[in-house]
């Protein structure tokens, strides 16, 4: 497939591909999605194929702004208009109880195409975007592109990460040229993400509200909102076997580079020194550290997170060091772990999951 590169003029072409069932690699302040029509299963059915995702891991639903919500959602409870008052346009993703059809747009369903009811389920949204759930995850991003494109084609666009299903999302237009070109129908240049790792998700259909993914609002913003939260085990350590995770996603191996990653948790100096005592290959051992640290490792490949204490530059450049690392061919990766605060449980649980949790303390 040719895949054709769209430029920031180009909204109104991104848009009527997905209106006509199409797929578009669209960016997002978070990381690049890859979008379709959500009310399509068909097109919808396309997203899983090109990134190679299971089928039982949903999708999130792109609105352009929460008038929407009544539309898909139902039993809506006030904290998810607080949530959205709050922080929509931005990095929140809300699992919500999904519309059920009437009994009679069932029942025209039922009469169609001997197909479409089970290609569209019970609700509303289609199957094939919640994975068969009575929930389905919501969000209004705010990059200003991606708004666009929502709004012109007028339908609500489902879209996972841009990625390859299992390796680090896309934070630039190139890192979802490498995963998508030939496999998409278009991509749109955006420019680079400014948050770099994906939304918060937070499950409002239990009490306590669950964070079921940390991402670009912190758990502590959430906090300013909702009485209580409880933190979904997921989010900080490896499930056993037979423990089922709320959010289907978080039972992959994820955000993987090629080579195995050793994260290296304590304070800043002494997590460097860990390293440094045990690195062996200048050639083969790649590291990703602070600015502050970067000096001690001039001779292996290295990789800058930022500064130390600078939580929000860790989350745009993560991803992107984890495919530099990738593209410089080592077969280990060491890095220093930063502290898990703010916008820190976020960049910590993706470092985590990219290494599948092997963890070491120094
Ligand atoms: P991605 O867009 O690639 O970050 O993937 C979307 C994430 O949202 C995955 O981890 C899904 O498991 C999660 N997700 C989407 N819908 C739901 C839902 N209804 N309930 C729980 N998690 C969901
Ligand atoms: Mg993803």
């Amino acid at each position: 497939m040719k895949t054709q590169l769209l430029t920031a003029n180009e909204i109104d072409r991104a848009a009527e591909i997905i209106r006509a069932g199409g797929l578009v690699g669209i960016p997002t302040e978070t990381v690049y999605g890859l979008g379709a029509n959500g009310l399509n299963p068909m097109a919808v059915r396309r997203i899983f194929q090109a990134k190679g995702r299971p089928q039982d891991n949903p999708l999130i639903l792109h609105i352009p702004d929460a008038s929407w919500l009544e539309l898909y959602c139902q039993d809506i409870p006030d904290a998810a208009w607080r949530l959205a008052k709050r922080f929509w346009p931005g990095p929140l993703t809300m699992i919500l109880r999904c519309k059920k059809r009437t009994p009679e747009e069932l029942r025209e369903l039922e009469q169609g195409p001997v197909c479409s009811a089970t290609h569209f389920g019970p609700h509303v949204i289609p199957d094939v975007v919640t994975a068969g759930l009575d929930t389905v995850g919501m969000r209004c991003p705010a990059h200003s592109m991606c708004r666009a494109i929502i709004q012109a084609a007028g339908v609500p666009v489902a879209a996972p990460s841009g990625n390859t299903s299992g390796k680090p999302s896309p934070t630039s237009f190139q890192h979802m040229l490498d995963d998508m070109e030939g496999k998409v129908d278009a991509i749109l240049d955006g420019g680079d993400c400014q948050v770099g790792v994906e939304s918060s998700i937070i499950d409002l259909t239990c009490t306590p509200p669950r964070l079921l993914r940390p991402g670009g609002i912190p758990l502590e913003e959430l906090q300013l909102v909702l009485e209580d939260v409880e933190l979904d085990p997921a989010v900080t350590r490896q499930l056993g076997k037979e423990e089922r995770p709320r959010a289907p996603g978080m039972k992959y191996r994820h955000y993987a580079p090629k080579a195995p990653v050793t994260v290296v948790r304590g304070e800043p100096p002494r997590s460097a020194q860990y390293i440094l005592d045990h690195i062996k290959d200048s050639y083969w051992d790649g590291v990703i550290c602070f600015n502050e640290f970067a000096h001690w490792f001039q001779d292996y490949p290295v990789e800058q997170l930022g500064g130390s204490l600078d939580s929000f530059e860790h989350a745009r450049r993560l991803f992107r060091a984890l495919r530099a690392m990738d593209a410089s061919g080592v077969k280990h990766i060491w890095a220093q772990c930063p502290d898990s605060a703010g916008m820190g449980l976020a960049v910590v649980n993706r470092l985590n999951k990219a290494a599948g949790f092997r963890v070491v303390d120094a």
